[in-house]
């Protein structure tokens, strides 16, 4: 079992010399904050993720969670380590300094984010989940509530879940039926939610439940959604937790995967109905719920990301060790010397580095619409974060199924066998492309409401912006060939979109059908976008003798793999694109 260690440089080469961090702080007016002093930070997160999360990966796997006469006990170990990360701070890295947060800028928790999932995916889903209650509950609660839960729940001190899903409803939450009576200042809630995600365990002394459910005059579809909060346990007269609310958890799932995190089914009023409070407007759940589901789909996103770079660095490990060639003198050689597993590790690093560059691109791009000082230019950021957000939450989930599939090869036979982790990264990678929205959701979120809704126009700002960083790179000599890619890559984007706009509304069933295909050719293109930055930048520090020269030679090659081996997919997206639906939807539902 390989150890595992964030990539530091990776990281602080982004924050500070490809995505002008420095200038976004300044803007904002964050004068206690730069570059230099949140790697700084990141050094210690880098410390506690390798040192104290990343063994207990493995043993989430193999002791899950399990439910007793008590409730879920989660797996030993962890309620440890939560403690270690409550009490040091990071779970209010991001939230307002009113409730007790350090209000720190997003970009920070995206590159903590990566640290804590690559160090354990299982653990790290509990305070994925608070954080976005927290963001959901600062913009829609009323001071009372945020009064109330916001101070626990920053520290830490509480966790919560989000309760959308139930038997019938799961991608469609039209079909939503747990049920809020209004009982004086507060509502009784009744119904079953299943699959939710650390819904029950010992490690905190409360757990508040985001709950989406019907009012009962409520109208039919998802305009009669409403959102509440059910703590596990009420508050007493001092603000603490006391007597036991109606809600249990009576089943756990057994899974392919993150055997570390409680799935949980919850059921809520078998004994006269959980005593709820409402969040934000009656009938308004869903819009408020998207601001929780904003967040964790970034987030799992980032899980894309972790676990892509973690089973990078144990595949490369055994690589450099595995020795399976004979050279004519009878000495052995490791593995990694075959062209075919450098093809397998160089397509792990270059479509990790290029993930890691698009989520913190994200995380920057949320920095800028939080801080904007001018509602314009708010708007402008708003839209880019809209459309990242499908595309890190899609694209990153999609990729990293192939790196850790890669990860198992470079293995061979022992990447099947579960004592080298191979085999864990591969099978808890799996839920990402599901939960949170799957693939087929986010995909139609960015081809329709992103794409379609404004008519294509922050798209084509975004590839406008591409184009330009493609024009930059053509001015060096090195980087032509890979200007010119660039450029070819946003051509096709801009023909996807004209075809979406042309046909979106001619034919009923064309943007479901080309829509995963449009959201992969945007991942490729946005990830080639940030690897020819970091080509660009790294070529200007090498030329001028600054930085790490090992390190930047490296960047390069990885960047010029990504151009040869990943970046031409996007014409193969593109030409799906371009199919249509027809032979997709020519067959009779029988004939399959
Ligand atoms: C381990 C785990 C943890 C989870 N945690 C939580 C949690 O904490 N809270 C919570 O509320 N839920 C949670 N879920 C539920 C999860 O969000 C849902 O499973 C997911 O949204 C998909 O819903 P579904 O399973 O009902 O699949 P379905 O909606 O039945 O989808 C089945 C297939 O049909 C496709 N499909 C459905 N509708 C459309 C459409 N309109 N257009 C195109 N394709 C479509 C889907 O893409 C998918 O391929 C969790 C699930 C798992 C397995």
């Amino acid at each position: 079992m390989s150890d595992y260690h964030f990539p530091y440089k990776d990281a602080s080469f982004l924050i500070n010399h490809v995505l002008d961090f420095d200038r976004m702080c300044e803007a904002a007016g964050l004068e206690d904050m730069n570059g230099e002093m949140a790697c700084a930070i990141l050094e210690e997160a880098a410390r506690i993720g390798s040192e104290v999360f990343a063994p207990l990966n493995v043993v989430g796997d193999k002791f899950p969670a399990r439910l007793e006469a008590d409730g879920v006990h989660e797996t030993p170990g962890f309620a440890g380590a939560y403690r270690q990360y409550a009490d040091n701070g990071w779970a209010a890295l991001n939230a307002d300094e009113e409730y007790g947060g350090q209000a720190m800028p997003r970009l920070l928790g995206a590159v903590t984010t990566e640290i804590w999932y690559s160090g354990c995916t299982a653990l790290f889903l509990c305070p994925l989940l608070t954080t976005g209650a927290v963001e959901a509950l600062q913009a829609h609660g009323t001071e009372e509530l945020k009064r109330t839960y916001l101070p626990d729940m920053v520290s830490g001190n509480w966790t919560a879940t989000m309760c959308l899903t139930e038997p019938q409803a799961g991608s469609d939450l039209a079909a939503v039926a747990c049920r809020a009576v209004p009982q004086g200042d507060h509502y009784l809630l009744s119904g079953q939610k299943i699959y939710i995600t650390w819904g029950d365990h010992q490690m905190t002394e409360n757990i508040i439940h985001i709950v989406l459910a019907r009012l009962p005059d409520a109208p039919a579809g998802v305009k009669g959604i409403s959102l509440f909060l059910v703590p596990k346990f009420l508050l007493d007269e001092n603000g603490r937790p006391g007597k036991r609310n109606d809600v249990y958890c009576v089943g756990i799932e057994h899974k392919l995967g993150i055997h570390g995190s409680p799935t949980c089914t919850l059921n809520f009023g078998d004994n006269g109905g959980a005593v709820a409070y409402l969040v934000g407007q009656p009938n308004q759940g869903l819009m408020a719920m998207f601001t929780m589901m904003n967040e964790a789909r970034q987030g799992v996103g980032i899980q894309g990301l972790s676990v892509s770079e973690r089973s990078y660095q144990q595949a490369a490990a055994f690589a450099r060790e595995r020795l399976q060639g004979t050279r004519s003198d009878g000495s052995r050689y490791p593995i990694i010397e075959f062209p075919d597993v450098r093809r397998m590790l160089m397509l792990m690093r270059a479509a990790t580095e290029a993930m890691r560059g698009l989520a913190y691109v994200a995380g920057l791009e949320t920095d800028r619409a939080h801080y904007a000082k001018d509602p314009d230019a708010q708007r402008k950021h708003a839209a880019r974060v809209g459309l990242y957000t499908p595309i890190v939450k899609g694209w990153l989930t999609e990729l990293a199924q192939e790196v850790t599939y890669l990860g198992i090869q470079v293995h061979g036979g022992m990447g099947y066998i579960e004592e080298t982790g191979s085999a864990q990264f591969y099978r808890d990678a799996r839920i990402m492309t599901i939960y949170e929205g799957t693939t087929g959701i986010q995909a139609l979120d960015l081809a329709g409401r992103k794409t379609l809704g404004d008519k294509g126009e922050a798209l084509q700002v975004l590839l406008d912006e591409i184009s330009a960083s493609a024009e930059s790179m053509s001015g060096v000599a090195s980087l032509a060939v890979m200007a010119e890619a660039l450029q070819r890559a946003v051509d096709g984007a801009a023909q996807a979109r004209a075809w979406l706009l042309e046909n979106g509304s001619r034919d009923r069933n064309a943007v479901g059908a080309a829509s995963v295909n449009f959201m992969l050719l945007m991942g490729y293109l946005c990830g080639g976008w940030i690897m020819g930055r970091a080509a660009h930048k790294a070529r200007q520090m090498l030329d001028t003798g600054a930085g790490d020269e090992a390190f930047l030679r490296a960047k390069l090659t990885t960047a010029q793999f990504y151009f040869e081996h990943l970046l031409p997919r996007t014409g193969a997206c593109l030409a799906a694109v371009r199919a249509g639906s027809a032979s997709m939807m020519a067959l009779a539902a029988e004939q399959f």
